[in-house]
């Protein structure tokens, strides 16, 4: 593979800061996210920047538990200990804080995040299906889009909803079409690749050229595949993951399946194929054709969460997998319990192995991890 065209996405999230601050100079506001419920779409109609602020390091995560409780999310820690420590700079350089009322624990962080930043809470139904619920999340999204508005001085027209709306449903195309070469058996790009490139992209400032450089590697991917070039072979076990956010700093459980011989070939979370999967419509009303999508992201925050099982069965057919690891952060009470029905719902469709892996950022478990995800590979082989 062109080894420079994967150094640039190694070296967007660092280059990222320097053009962050020098777009802040020229006046542009930055708002900071942290879920998947946010609408990037409102905040580009603002004119401003998003960026992804959800923590994946394990190194704030003391800072964090001087304010928090030890057993909680390390994703929630991480991310409020990045605040408290000063050490984040997209943090620093966040105008506004876009948050959302998912679990309890980031809904608590949150209020004590808002003492940090002006902070703008999404507040979610906690179903997805009826008039009743879009009605109110409608509601809540012009509530975001007027807050904006105010925060920036700007008006957010239709037709910036709508240009907003194509930008990132490019977008997705793009990086859904990346993630589709991993289709391909054996696939030619490495879980640990794929996900570096989904997580560092995040970070650049300028959509239209994350599309051009994300399709130049899918084009090369592709290439490499008609020539049989491929770090696995027809035997290498084929993993989707599903579950909690991942990305890099919290990559622990990909990595290790991929040294014990496995690939990762879809994830099925919030950085990987569920952010890319569903488009906005781009020809009804733009701020109800937003509302729309947000709220069919599927989260176990929601209840019934039925829309992950179908993605997830699905998605088992399309990537061709042999087996399904489903990934729990500590204390994430949601998707730990979703994990029963979920295991039960894909034997029954699907008689695929499955293996859910409770665990944190920490080191601690890695050993213990690894005679564990061995003995699932070697069942599966
Ligand atoms: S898993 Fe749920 S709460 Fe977490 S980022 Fe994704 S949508 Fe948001
Ligand atoms: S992983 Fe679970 S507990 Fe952690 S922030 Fe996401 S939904 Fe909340």
């Amino acid at each position: 593979m062109d080894k420079d065209l994967l150094g640039e996405f190694e070296d967007m999230r660092t280059n990222s800061v320097s053009s962050l601050s020098k777009a802040k100079e020229n006046g542009k506001k930055v708002a900071g996210m942290y879920c998947l419920y946010s609408p990037t779409e409102i905040v580009l109609a603002a004119g401003a920047i998003p960026i992804p602020l959800c923590g994946t390091s394990q190194v704030p995560i003391s800072v964090a538990e001087k304010v928090l409780p030890r057993n909680l999310c390390p994703l929630i820690k991480s991310s409020y200990g990045f605040a408290a420590s000063g050490t984040c700079p997209y943090f620093n350089l966040s105008d506004i804080l876009i948050a959302e009322t998912t679990c309890d624990g980031k809904k608590k962080m949150y209020e004590l995040l808002s003492r940090f930043k002006p902070l703008h809470l999404l507040q979610l139904p906690q179903k997805q299906e009826g008039e009743e619920a879009l009605r109110y999340w409608y509601g809540e999204v012009n509530e975001m889009k007027e807050r904006l508005e105010i925060e920036f001085g700007v008006t957010i027209t239709d037709q910036a909803l709508r240009d907003a709306i194509q930008l990132t449903n490019e977008e997705k195309r793009s990086l859904k079409a990346l993630q589709d070469v991993s289709k391909l058996k054996p696939s030619p790009i490495s879980g640990m690749g794929l996900l570096m490139v989904l997580y560092n992209r995040g970070f650049c400032t300028d959509k239209k050229e994350v599309v051009q450089i994300v399709d130049r590697l899918t084009s090369e991917l592709i290439e490499m595949h008609k020539q049989g070039v491929t770090p696995f072979n027809q035997k290498t076990p084929r993993i989707l993951l599903t579950g909690v956010p991942v990305g890099v700093g919290s990559h622990k459980v990909v990595q290790i399946i991929e040294e014990c011989g496995g690939n990762v070939v879809c994830f099925e979370s919030c950085g990987g194929y569920k952010a890319v999967y569903d488009q906005v419509d781009e020809h009804k009303e733009p701020l109800l054709a937003i509302a729309e999508k947000y709220l069919r992201t599927p989260c176990s925050c929601m209840s019934p969460n039925s829309s992950r099982f179908e993605l997830v069965e699905e998605l088992v057919d399309e990537f061709k997998v042999d087996g399904i690891v489903d990934l729990t952060w500590q204390g994430c009470h949601t998707y730990n319990i979703e994990s029963y029905s979920l295991k039960q719902y894909l034997q029954e469709k699907k008689r695929r192995p499955f293996l859910q892996i409770e665990t944190d950022y920490s080191e601690s478990d890695v050993e213990q991890l690894k005679v564990r995800i061995e003995a699932f590979l070697e069942m599966i082989s």
